[in-house]
């Protein structure tokens, strides 16, 4: 499995020279399957230069499969500008794992004639829906499963097992220990992600960012680091970057991240995020 960070960054886009490094796009990662299968997870900013590649390849002939985690605006505000939208051979399927998440993608906010001027029924591509809130189903040669994180009107969690053994699992945007109800606890996440190669997790905050933040449905980076090693990932990919946080803030955490992993998980290895980054991932 092939993986690509198109956009790292949460909540809000964050372009200019103190964030050129790690990337300002917000959240969109590209995953490619043994088979060749293309599954895009979250279509925020990043995802329009993730489009631009995708038609330089001219890979329109297969199937793009779009798994949105859940609608706040980072996670949507690319798909109006994802090209292949435009091309008429090109087959986007929205993949939803609840009834909200099912209503989003058949009506999306993005495309209702007023938050821009294309409306669903005008899109070029072939747009399809496919309702799997019945558990694990497969695409491609991976199985996909998916769990409810603690956030603020809900979000999809995903684990993906490709057939070359390989797996990854996407857990943003989640709040580890919220202040209310726990829809999925850190034990319960750390069964569905266990001895995953690669664990893409919200780390948006810092103690520092504590307790004003509390309840926003993200997480501080200990927590995430702790979940890793609980897991027995053998990545952990801190995610869904702070917009206040430049480039330097965001290397303080990559060196507090190693010195954490080097003290309580040395088996594990812990890495920042950045865009235009791509992990290939082997089976052990
Ligand atoms: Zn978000
Ligand atoms: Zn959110």
């Amino acid at each position: 499995m092939r993986v690509t960070f198109h956009g790292v960054r949460g909540s809000v886009p964050t372009p200019g020279p103190s964030t050129v490094r790690y990337g300002g796009n917000t959240v969109c990662v590209e995953v490619r399957l043994s088979d060749n299968t293309l599954l895009v997870l979250d279509a925020g900013t990043g995802i329009r230069e993730l489009g631009k590649q995708l038609l330089t390849d001219n890979a329109m002939t297969a199937p793009i499969h779009l798994f949105i985690t859940h609608p706040h605006f980072d996670h949507i505000l690319g798909l109006p500008f994802f090209a292949p939208l435009y091309r008429k051979d090109a087959h986007a399927i929205f993949h939803t794992f609840t009834p909200r998440a099912h209503r989003h993608a058949k009506h999306p906010v993005v495309f209702d004639g007023e938050h821009f001027p294309i409306r669903v029924a005008d899109v070029p591509a072939r747009l399809e829906t496919a309702d799997a809130t019945n558990g694990e189903f497969f695409v491609g040669s991976a199985r996909v499963q998916h769990v409810q994180l603690n956030h603020p009107g809900g979000s999809t969690g995903f684990r993906i097992d490709d057939a070359d053994g390989t797996s990854l699992c996407y857990l943003t945007d989640n709040e580890l220990h919220p202040p209310g109800p726990t829809t999925t606890s850190v034990d319960q996440l750390a069964r569905f992600a266990a001895n995953t190669n690669l664990l893409i997790h919200d780390a948006q905050y810092l103690p520092s960012d504590m307790p004003a933040k509390r309840g926003w449905g993200h997480s501080q980076v200990d927590d995430v680091l702790e979940l890793g090693r609980l897991a027995e990932a053998r990545n952990v990919a801190l995610f869904h970057h702070e917009p206040e946080r430049d480039d330097e803030a965001l290397d303080r955490i990559a060196a507090y991240s190693d010195a954490w992993v080097a003290q309580h998980a040395k088996q594990m290895r812990a890495l920042v995020a950045r865009e235009r980054e791509t992990l290939e991932l082997k089976a052990s």
